[in-house]
């Protein structure tokens, strides 16, 4: 079976795919990209996250999904379509840094605070190879640079300041639920 066809889980961290600087995307119109958009679209709409990058189906590719969502944690997180972004870059717009709660299908059971910009220019391909930008706050400029590191190798516990800001999934869902 090619190894396109299926996708087991998420790579998990320990995985060398997740360490790995990914490749710049050359030819957007090739199956090998359709079909590593396509397996990333279906496998974010299958899954409770709100951003995907491809070495997460085990593609070290420069290729990121991201899908903001309300959610108990950010209920004024805006719903969006699923937007894919080929060979991304940022600026930081505002040099103010928050820090939040972050989870990853590639680190289940755990969630931490990472420090992040607020707000950002970034710059992509679309699935057209048209260059596109958009301007993020927020939580989309939290998504977007969670899997902007994905692309460098980075997984969020590298930007975690203190351990102590590293809490278990059971954990988080009880502080959410006391919110
Ligand atoms: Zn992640």
């Amino acid at each position: 079976m090619k190894k396109n066809q299926k996708v087991v889980g998420f790579a998990q961290l320990g995985d060398p795919v997740l360490r790995l600087h990914a490749e710049t995307v050359e030819d957007i119109n090739s199956l090998k990209i359709s079909t590593i958009i396509n397996t990333m679209r279906s496998e974010l709409s299958n899954s409770n996250g709100v951003g995907l990058a491809a070495p997460q189906i085990f593609e070290s590719v420069c290729i990121v999904i991201i899908a903001s969502r309300p959610s108990r944690r950010y209920p004024l997180a805006p719903e969006m379509e699923a937007v894919v972004m080929i060979n991304p870059s940022f600026k930081v717009i505002s040099n103010d840094i928050k820090t939040d709660w972050e989870g990853c299908l590639s680190v289940p059971g755990i969630r931490a605070l990472v420090p992040r910009y607020t707000k950002i220019d970034i710059s992509y391909l679309d699935e057209q190879g048209k260059k596109k930008k958009l301007i993020a706050e927020d939580f989309v400029a939290r998504i977007f640079q969670h899997e902007y590191d994905h692309l460098n190798g980075l997984v969020y516990l590298d930007r975690v300041e203190d351990n102590k800001d590293i809490i278990s999934e059971s954990e988080f869902q009880k502080m959410m639920e006391g919110n």
